[in-house]
């Protein structure tokens, strides 16, 4: 059994759908479980419904054109998305009525991108002679909390699901991915990119020989091909290594996907639905190889909080403090960098300052730094040879980036540091030139 994972631009269009048909067919014999995100935009766009609902404006017209498009071309009737449509549109109104918006309500609106792709998929599988079932993730099991926009799924999930797709014979599921219900059945969903995730919690439920991703690109690269056109693509990576790149930045992979593949040792494979023979990038438990820099990754958005107060020199329970500040508002730290009354930490710009700025100040004098981005390099033994800080702090010295905090050997995979966020492609290019391209 194998799951295949087919992103937004894997499934954006009638010819994308072929294509997504050709692939599950030729893998028929692996006994394929499919999983779908929606079509590459619609998730943005329902986003934006729901904001234009706040302003009173309901127009479905785009959406429902995409889909009309698409229907029409694969010989698909309008009527399959019915339900759907209608239940969209109540909950748009409900917005423009009662003039709220939150995050569960988001969530709600947002679930119609996989809900509706997974059906136009499976209708399609059928007429093409793939015996094809379209199922809700939240309908075979899978359970979140209810942490609206980046729900964590439930460890009952696993036996819901492996119970339930075990029972089925011979067809081929679709499966949305993104979404669950909490244990209220209300719609929830993963983090955005979350399918990737849905990919491996389900890998992982049926015990797969191997979870696909397939997605636009020939697999994980030495840098975001967009920002760096000289990537190369990596054969192989650990569960470790692909970890951090993802959480550092590298879009193509959601981070936790690697969490449920590494507990079961399922390998991840990452493909091109665009350019299916290429064999992409194996993600394992164990990789051997000499090169110590596997690839450079850029996080933007990002904020720098400087913290600084003299008067705790030599105290104790200065970290304690600062860091019981963060745990009450609840907002992760990506990257410290501490001397004895100076701590530097970067956290994603999503999160609101304000009010925790206001809780720091009461222990200390609190910077912000925002439009940062932080640059990491990436290797599973990266802190085993000694020059390569050096190596890429010259290059960047050289070209006149400022480097403004650095942050190394916490997870021994990652060397970080945060420049500018206008800088960030710029150094990535630099630092790639050096480490890929003048070997
Ligand atoms: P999907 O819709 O298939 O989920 P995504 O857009 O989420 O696809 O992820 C694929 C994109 O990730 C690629 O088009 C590429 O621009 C970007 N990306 C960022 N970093 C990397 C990297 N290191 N290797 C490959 N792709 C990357
Ligand atoms: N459709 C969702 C998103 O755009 C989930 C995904 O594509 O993985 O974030
Ligand atoms: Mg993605």
């Amino acid at each position: 059994m194998i799951v295949m994972k087919f992103g937004g631009t894997s499934v954006g269009n009638a010819d994308r759908i072929r294509n997504l048909s050709k692939i599950v067919s030729e893998n028929i014999h692996r006994k394929p479980i499919v999983v779908v995100s929606a079509f590459n935009g619609v998730t943005d766009h329902l986003i934006n419904l729901a904001y234009n609902a706040l302003k009173g404006d309901l127009n479905l017209d785009w959406l429902i054109n995409r889909y009309l498009n698409v229907m029409e071309e694969l010989g698909l009737d309008f009527d399959l998305l019915k339900e759907e449509f209608k239940e969209l549109e109540v909950i748009l109104k409900g917005i423009s009525y009662l003039k709220e918006l939150n995050a569960k309500i988001l969530d709600l609106v947002m679930s119609f991108g996989e809900r509706t792709s997974s059906k136009i998929i499976a209708e399609y599988l059928n007429n093409v002679g793939i015996n094809a079932r379209q199922f809700n993730a939240y309908d075979i099991g899978l359970i979140t909390d209810s942490n609206f926009g980046n729900a964590e799924v439930l460890e009952q999930s696993y036996e819901n699901i492996n119970k339930y797709l075990s029972n089925l014979k011979d067809c081929v599921p679709v499966i949305t991915g993104f979404i669950g219900k909490d244990p209220k059945g209300r719609i929830t969903t993963l983090g955005r990119g979350g399918s990737d995730y849905t990919a491996t919690i389900i890998g992982a439920a049926v015990n797969a020989e191997e979870v696909q991703i397939w997605t636009d690109v020939n697999g994980i690269m030495t840098a975001d091909p967009k920002v760096c056109p000289n990537a190369k693509v990596i054969d192989a990576l650990t569960y470790e290594e692909a970890y951090e790149l993802a959480y550092f930045g590298a879009k193509v992979l959601h981070p936790k996907t690697i969490l449920p593949a590494k507990r079961k040792n399922i390998p991840i494979r990452i493909l091109n639905s665009f350019n299916p023979s290429n064999k992409g990038t194996y993600i394992v438990a164990n990789v051997e190889r000499k090169r110590k820099v596997i690839a450079i990754v850029s996080k933007k958005n990002i904020n720098i909080i400087n913290i600084h107060s003299p008067k705790m020199f030599l105290a104790y329970g200065y970290l304690y403090k600062i860091f019981e500040v963060f745990n009450i508002h609840k907002i992760p730290v990506d990257l410290i960098s501490t001397s004895e009354v100076n701590v530097s930490l970067t956290i994603e710009n999503k999160y609101e300052v304000a009010e925790l700025i206001k809780d720091l100040k009461e222990i200390a004098d609190v910077e912000l730094y925002p439009s940062r981005a932080s640059i990491s390099l990436i290797g599973k033994e990266i802190n085993q040879e000694p020059n390569i800080a050096g190596k890429a702090f010259s290059i960047l010295g050289e070209k006149g980036i400022n480097i403004e905090m650095i942050s190394s050997g916490s997870s021994k995979i990652n060397i970080s540091f945060v420049v500018n966020q206008e800088l960030a492609d710029l150094c990535v290019r630099e630092l790639h030139k050096v480490f890929f391209e003048n070997e």
